[in-house]
C-alpha cells in the first residue's frame, strides 16, 4: 500500500483542498512553491504511463477545479507528473503536482 492510499483512507492525515468520488487533492508536505498541491486518483494507478486516457481526462478536469478553487486560474500555475526512476518519482501512485503562487523557473521543478 502506498502512502497516498493511506492518505485516501485517512490513516495518514492530510490538508485537503478538494475531493470527489474518484480524486483527491491535498497540500504537499514538502512544498516546492508557495502553493504546492498533489492531485491523485483514489484508486492506485502506478504512474501517468499506466493510466488510461478517459481517467486522465477526468483527472485533468479535477486539476482545473483545484486550481480555480485556490485562485491559481488567475495567476497561472504549473502541472508536473514524475514518471519512474529517471522521472524522479518517489511515490508509485499516479499524482500531479500543481505548483503556483510565484513565478516559477525551470530549475526548481518539483
Ligand atoms: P514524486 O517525487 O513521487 O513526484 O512526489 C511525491 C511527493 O509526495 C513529494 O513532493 C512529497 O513531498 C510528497 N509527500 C510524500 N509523503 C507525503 C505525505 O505523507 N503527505 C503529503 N501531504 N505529501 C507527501
Amino acid at each position: 500500500m502506498t502512502i497516498f492510499e493511506k492518505i485516501v483512507s485517512g490513516e495518514i492525515p492530510s490538508k485537503k483542498v478538494l475531493e470527489n468520488d474518484d480524486f483527491l487533492a491535498f497540500y504537499d508536505i514538502n512544498p516546492k512553491a508557495p502553493i504546492h498541491i498533489l492531485a491523485i486518483p483514489k484508486v492506485c494507478i502506478k504512474d501517468f504511463h499506466s493510466a488510461d486516457s478517459a481517467m486522465l481526462g477526468k483527472l485533468s478536469e479535477f486539476i482545473q477545479e483545484v486550481a480555480t478553487k485556490v485562485g491559481l486560474d488567475k495567476t497561472g500555475y504549473r502541472v508536473i507528473s514524475n514518471i519512474g526512476f529517471d522521472g524522479g518519482q518517489e511515490v508509485p501512485h499516479l499524482h500531479f503536482h500543481i505548483l503556483g503562487g510565484a513565478k516559477l523557473r525551470f530549475d526548481n521543478l518539483a
